[in-house]
């Protein structure tokens, strides 16, 4: 008889799934130049945190999954050091956050029992609205994570800017907001963390 499962095993099952199915990136420079950033990042802003990288090569640039694994490519070696760090902190943010839990705690709300198909068609709906909305919420989050820990780095504001612009002007999707709404919601991070306004460059 099959185990009866609630909606955190099922999505941690899922993120499992999605993590075996990536292929680790081989050892050598490309791999290391990647390791070497995340690492400064982790000992200027997040030394504490539980979390394990993994270097991947195909696909997907960056991304965290199970809360605590952040999944980084190895193309991000040929990016400029401004965009590493900042796609890399940006990651750092989701776990420091606690995005994951918060996932999982929106997922417990519209699907509190056992995961049967009845459920989870009866909420896809506003589960869905819901998930996006968060999802979007929690982009912005770990960008001003992201900008924070540049910061601290030593790198400027500019350079976050333009890390974002670096990996394309995208439009709104389920998970993602726009390039635009992020650029926005960034400069009002920056102007929460800046002393002194700053200048409109654009
Ligand atoms: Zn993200």
């Amino acid at each position: 008889m099959a185990q009866a499962n609630d909606i955190i095993d099922v999505l941690h099952q899922s993120a499992q799934r999605r993590l075996d199915a990536m292929t680790l990136a081989a050892d050598g420079p490309r791999a290391q130049a990647v390791r070497e950033s995340f690492e400064r990042l982790r000992g200027m802003v997040a030394h504490d945190t539980v979390v394990e990288l993994r270097v991947v090569t195909g696909a997907p640039v960056a991304e965290t999954l199970d809360g605590r694994v952040i999944v980084a490519n190895e193309s991000l070696a040929d990016a400029p050091e401004g965009v590493r760090l900042f796609v890399l902190a940006h990651e750092l943010g989701h776990v420091q956050q606690g995005h994951w839990r918060q996932v999982g705690d929106l997922y417990k709300r519209f699907v509190p029992g056992e995961v049967v198909q009845e459920a989870t068609d009866r909420v896809a709906g506003p589960l869905g609205r819901a998930a996006s909305q968060q999802a979007h919420r929690h982009e912005f989050e770990a960008d001003a994570f992201a900008l924070h820990a540049l910061r601290k780095l030593g790198l400027t504001a500019d350079e976050a800017f333009a890390a974002l612009r670096h990996q394309g002007m995208q439009q709104d999707t389920a998970t993602h907001p726009a390039t635009r709404k992020r650029l926005a919601s960034l400069r009002a991070a920056e102007a929460g963390e800046s002393p002194e306004p700053v200048s409109n460059r654009d």
